[in-house]
């Protein structure tokens, strides 16, 4: 049984960690090379190290990447162009936005401090807009391809636990999404945001560092548990696959029920 994205290419951001890494493994499991970068050169190898025990040599290729800053973005586009061109029938054909940040020092309208917020939407926004900026001709050279944007529950619902930067960054990248969508369509480009729900990811547990701030999130997932990473990983899967060939603009929710629920405390 072929995979299901073979002989396609995917760039992941994010690679070295959490969703990223669980999508590296589960894209090269169903047949796609992958370029996993991250700007942790520590992990985003241990990543490739992990793909190339399992699936052979030149089954991914490690390319050191700060989303935020557009020439290294650039660079792994023409890495995956480059390295994996030649190799199957596609070039680039998958993006997938990933990575992004949650500053531990965010926190409400009066708190947050400017540089907080400027960080967050560097990386969380202008990140994504590289990632977009640079994927896209090289998915137009492909014919075509798929682009997810990793952005976040708390872009469609507020949340309790003051994280305001945060919040408002994921918002853009649905905003965002949304406008790519539309304006890519007829090009056979797709675009669509994930939304994860709250994970037991470092990027969640190292924010709600308390069993107190835990409870006061998870009182609203339907679920009552965190998700994880793979559970994501699968969601992007079927988003990058051609088995979602209709879906474009998608505000694609995987949150254990929480966007679906009124729930209150017990
Ligand atoms: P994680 O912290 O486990 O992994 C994030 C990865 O991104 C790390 O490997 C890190 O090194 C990398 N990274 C950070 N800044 C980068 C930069 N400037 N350039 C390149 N790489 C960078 O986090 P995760 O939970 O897997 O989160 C992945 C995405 O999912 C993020 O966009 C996050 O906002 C989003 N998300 C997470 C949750 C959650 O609960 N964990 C919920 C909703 C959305």
């Amino acid at each position: 049984m072929p995979g299901r994205l073979e002989g396609k290419v995917a760039l992941i951001t994010g690679a070295g960690s959490g969703i990223g890494l669980e999508s590296c493994i589960l894209f090269a499991k169903e047949g796609a090379k992958i370029v996993a970068a991250d700007v942790n050169e520590e992990t985003g190898r241990a990543t490739v190290k992990k793909i190339e025990e399992q699936y052979g040599a030149k089954s991914a290729i490690f390319v050191k990447v700060d989303v935020s800053k557009e020439d290294q973005i650039k660079n792994a586009v023409e890495v995956a162009e480059k390295e994996f061109g030649r190799m199957v029938i596609g070039k680039l054909n998958i993006v997938f936005n990933n990575a992004g940040i949650m500053h531990p020092d965010d926190d409400n309208a009066i708190t947050t401090e400017e540089r907080v917020w400027d960080l967050t939407f560097t990386i969380n926004v202008k990140g994504v807009w590289w990632g977009c900026k640079h994927a896209i001709p090289a998915l137009r050279r492909a014919g075509g391809g798929s682009i997810i944007n990793t952005a976040s529950f708390v872009a469609l619902r507020g949340a309790a636990t003051p994280q305001l930067a945060y919040t408002s960054s994921k918002g853009a990248v649905l905003a965002m999404t949304r406008e790519l969508a539309t304006i890519h369509a007829r090009e056979n480009i797709r675009v669509n945001a994930l939304c994860p729900g709250p994970l037991r990811t470092p990027l969640l547990m190292d924010f709600l560092n308390t069993e107190e701030k835990k409870q006061r999130r998870l009182v609203h997932v339907p679920m009552g548990r965190f998700g994880e990473a793979i559970e994501q990983a699968y969601s992007a899967l079927f988003l990058a696959s051609d088995e979602s060939s209709y879906i474009t603009g998608s505000e694609f929710a995987v949150d254990g029920g929480l966007t679906a629920a009124y729930v209150t405390p017990e």
